[in-house]
């Protein structure tokens, strides 16, 4: 009788890829896991017991389908699961690489559940893409047919590139407009080497290029060129612009200098692991070494910021988050490889104010958690009389991010935007109430996850080619 090869998470114990030592890894900006060997791949994916209702499938934002490819990874076929996981998702070896697992598939895993660990799904998938570009079994983008529709995207993140990929393969000529000099978005210029290193990123986007995508870069929509005329030149429009304005700092001194914003402060050390000359590194605005430095925020953002300045050398590395762990929106591994790496948390602790210009500290004021609010979390209220100051000579606003308003800087008084400011448009189709208008990922959502963007564009791209094959089927009935 064959031998089974599944459901050996009783016997096989749930082992992620090696993590390299904290005193190393802080040290540089390489990602920290190393790749699984075949035989660690094969043994993890064997953990699985091939549910017959996949809980961690269903909450995969792209349904992936994750019991067969790890069914094929533990039986060797190794080529047959890259096929069936690249069905899904555009980007599998990035969703592997920086989805929140634990709040989706892995974090509704039934063995998991059944106190045995969860599958390392994540690490299986980034593995699967991983071994497919060393194989060679990624193939080259190769349009389906020769079509004459042309679709405009603005931004080249996740959204953006998903959708694109997606119209490419069907033949439509895709144009990505982009205001910075790299393709990627938050994948390029927000998240760190450390959890995304930028050659997994670049060599997508030179995949899109040489299959036919133009990228126009270094293009800022509604300066270098209007909204209404991407609108003239384009059968269709996809807004995939993100959210970039950042939530502010309130309180005395709020306006001192060396209180920077996340994105600019990891921005600029995005853009010096490509080796780019920083100005703002070379005259210390942005750069942390030998600084006490103090990041504020809960988020993803917040421990990306914080893990950046360690690696920079900073003398100390503080987060202040006004609730306690239990009721942070960050993920739970990123602080854990945080603490790890020589951060500090400060929890239930929000700032008041700030002393000195240059700023040289933070006034903490110290929180307890009251009653839960309308989303079910506890909310902070501060504790009377209970406040100290946390020496700091770099502060990090990472508070979260908001949409721009586009209706105004593009002059599209139009286009429907929500009480938030996001675009509002179809969850499913991302069709907007303007004709030929679509919209994808965090601009519709509000900040949110990559995996998101990229289901959003997927399906927004597969929307647009039904909206022209419509077109054409009623010219032809004319
Ligand atoms: P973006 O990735 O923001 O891309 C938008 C693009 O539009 C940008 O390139 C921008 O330059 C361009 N653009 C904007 N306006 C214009 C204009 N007017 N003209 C031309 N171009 C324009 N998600 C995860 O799943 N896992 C993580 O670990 C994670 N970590 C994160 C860390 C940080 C620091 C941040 C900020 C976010 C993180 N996220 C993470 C969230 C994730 O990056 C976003 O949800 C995702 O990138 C959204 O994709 P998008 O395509 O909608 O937008
Ligand atoms: Fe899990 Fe993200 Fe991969 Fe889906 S895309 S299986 S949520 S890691
Ligand atoms: Fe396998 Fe876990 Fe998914 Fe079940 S929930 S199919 S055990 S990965």
């Amino acid at each position: 009788m064959a031998k089974q090869p599944m459901l050996k998470f009783i016997s096989v114990e749930r082992d992620m890829p090696e993590k390299r030592e904290a005193g190393v890894r802080r040290e540089d900006f390489h990602e920290i896991y190393a790749e699984y060997a075949s035989a660690k791949a094969a043994e993890q994916a064997s953990r699985c017991s091939q549910c017959g209702v996949p809980y961690c499938q269903s909450h995969c934002p792209l349904h992936n389908n994750i019991p067969d490819w790890l069914r094929m990874t533990a039986t060797g076929r190794l080529k047959e699961a890259y096929e069936i996981s690249q069905a899904t998702n555009t980007f599998p070896e990035i969703c592997g690489r920086i989805c929140p697992q634990d709040r989706l598939c892995e974090g509704n895993c039934v063995i998991e559940q059944s106190g045995h660990g969860t599958v390392t799904i994540g690490a299986v998938e980034k593995y699967i893409t991983d071994t497919a570009f060393e194989e060679g079994w990624v193939e080259e983008i190769e349009p389906i047919a020769d079509r004459a529709e042309t679709v405009g995207i603005i931004g080249a993140g996740p959204g953006g590139l998903a959708a694109a990929d997606w119209l490419a393969r069907a033949g439509v000529k895709v144009t990505i407009y982009d205001r910075y000099d790299r393709a990627g978005g938050l994948l390029t210029y927000g998240i760190p080497g450390f959890k995304l290193e930028k050659d997994i990123v670049m060599r997508r986007n030179e995949q899109l290029e040489r299959g036919g995508v133009e990228f126009v870069l270094n293009c800022n929509v509604g300066e270098d060129i209007t909204f209404a005329d991407l609108r003239e030149k384009h059968d269709a429009i996809l807004i995939a612009t993100g959210v970039y304005k950042t939530r502010d700092l309130q309180g005395p001194g709020s306006g001192a200098a060396g209180i920077v914003r996340a994105i600019d402060y990891l921005t600029a050390s995005n853009k010096a692991s490509f080796g780019d000359d920083v100005p703002e590194h070379e005259d210390g605005s942005l750069w942390a070494e030998g600084k006490s430095v103090v990041v504020i925020g809960g988020g993803d953002t917040a421990m990306d910021c914080v893990r950046t300045a360690i690696r920079q050398g900073a003398k100390s590395v503080k987060c202040l988050y006004r609730r306690d762990r239990a009721n942070m929106p960050g993920s739970q591994r990123e602080v854990a490889n945080a603490e790890e790496e020589g951060v500090e948390f400060v929890w239930m602790a929000a700032p008041k104010g700030f002393t000195g210009d240059p700023v040289d500290g933070v006034i903490v004021q110290r929180m307890r958690l009251g009653q839960p609010d309308a989303s079910g979390r506890r909310s902070p209220e501060p504790i009377e009389g209970e406040e100290y100051t946390e020496e700091a000579d770099l502060v990090i606003k990472a508070l979260g991010f908001e949409p721009e308003d586009l209706p105004t800087l593009w002059g599209q008084d139009e286009l429907p935007v929500t009480r938030w400011g996001t675009v509002k448009a179809d969850f499913r189709t991302g069709a907007t109430d303007m004709d030929g208008v679509y919209a994808v990922g965090d601009i519709v959502r509000g900040a949110s996850l990559v995996v998101w963007a990229i289901k959003d564009g997927r399906e927004a791209a597969q929307a647009m080619l039904e909206r022209f094959d419509m077109a054409s089927a009623s010219v032809a009935a004319e």
